[in-house]
């Protein structure tokens, strides 16, 4: 009887270490993979799989896909699936489609008619069952183009002319809002880009097209509120965009520019990444990082790339003196402060009293470093809650 229950007690504690192990392996260590709709994509195109614990649950994606020549970027929240320009070539996102098992594109907006922009969507178009296609509604004259207007006809799929002020629901929590253009002219393309900004919850992403100088001072000359935690930096980095007005509104904490390797127009220029790095701008770019994953729960997000880091900003010239007070300033006078946006100054507003600096990192997407880049701005202060 009593080696019976030794026995019992054994087997007991067998069971309960197997099922221990399991519960640490699924619960609290779920391989990134698994968080990915779909099949495991392969080691090779796409970000490595992250063999630490995911910061956060990743419900919302948005895909950088590495096309080489062009944008293309896919939004994945948990109902649907939005794709944002398809590059040049077909073959590179029609893999990544695969690979991530997307079955429907419930949005396709297409910036503005230039073939790296549009020369991979016919081939999508045709091979999945496209809902919607939000395009800028300017004429050019390529055969591609007219390819690709002839096949949305010929398959009956809604097209919508975009136009600043429309909003797409994107379920689960996202939307999409559409900032410009207003009167697109037929002669300045890169101009006529559908601009949009993406809420994934409280993080938000902007995707500026091609856009040039002239929209983005009209988009800040609108008033559009176009602060965003990362921004799709317009035009592959060129020059001609990123302007510092612009770049001040738009207060981007990451920015993810698409350039092929050794492009023959010399993007991303310098001009421009110096003056993301003087905004403390961590910058990520498809020649260097190849595919760009950004990840976010709803309140805060991560990067994931294919391949190495994304470079961090040197930092701007600090303020002279500190103006913000943390525990009295108003919440648009908060969203100055870098890493603060509304959703952030909001908490920050509802965490008051702070007693120092260091204890913004109670505010979640505030970590020490970000607490650090707070001190290094010299913008925000700290009175003594009590004791005025
Ligand atoms: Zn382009």
């Amino acid at each position: 009887m009593r080696r019976r229950n030794a026995w019992f007690l054994f087997i007991l504690f067998v069971l309960l270490l197997v099922g221990l192990t399991l519960f640490i392996r699924q619960v609290l260590f779920p391989a990134l993979g698994d968080r990915l709709p779909g099949r495991r994509p392969p080691a090779d195109s796409l970000p490595a799989p992250i063999d630490t614990v995911p910061p956060l649950e990743s419900v919302f994606q948005v895909h950088f896909i590495d096309v080489g020549q062009g944008d293309a970027i896919l939004v994945r929240t948990p109902r649907t699936w939005t794709l944002v320009d398809g590059g040049e070539r077909p073959a590179p996102l029609l893999d990544y489609l695969a690979r991530l098992a997307v079955d429907t594109i419930h949005l396709m907006v297409s910036t503005h008619p230039h073939a790296d922009h549009i020369g991979g969507l016919p081939a999508v178009l045709r091979s999945h069952p496209v809902l919607e296609v939000i395009d800028p509604g300017v004429v050019h004259t390529t055969r591609l183009f007219t390819r690709y207007l002839e096949l949305i006809d010929s398959l009956e799929i809604l097209f919508t002319v975009g136009r600043a002020g429309m909003e797409r629901d994107l379920g689960g929590g996202a939307r999409l809002q559409v900032l410009h253009p207003v009167e697109p002219s037929d002669r300045h393309l890169n101009d006529a880009s559908v601009v949009t900004r993406l809420e994934l919850g409280a993080v938000s992403v902007l995707l500026a097209g091609d856009m040039e100088r002239r929209s983005e001072t009209e988009l800040i000359e609108r008033q559009i509120p176009v602060r965003s935690d990362i921004l799709k930096v317009a035009h592959h980095g060129s020059t001609t965009s990123s302007s510092a007005a612009f770049l001040d509104a738009v207060q981007p904490d990451a920015a993810v520019i698409f350039c092929m390797e050794d492009n023959s127009y010399g993007f991303p220029h310098e001009e421009t990444l110096r003056r993301l790095h003087e905004r403390r701008v961590m910058v990520y770019r498809t020649d260097l990082n190849g595919t760009v994953v950004v990840h976010s729960d709803g309140m805060d997000y991560y990067v994931e790339t294919g391949r190495g880091e994304g470079q961090p900003g040197s930092g701007p010239l600090p303020h002279p003196h500190p103006t913000i007070d943390i525990n009295r300033a108003g919440l648009q006078e908060l969203t100055r402060i870098i890493h603060v946006g509304p959703a952030r100054a909001q908490q920050i507003i509802e965490g008051r009293p702070f007693g120092s600096l260091d204890e913004l990192s109670r505010i979640p997407g505030i970590d020490a470093n970000r607490v650090e880049d707070i001190r290094q701005q010299n913008l925000a202060f700290v009175t003594n809650p009590t004791n005025p």
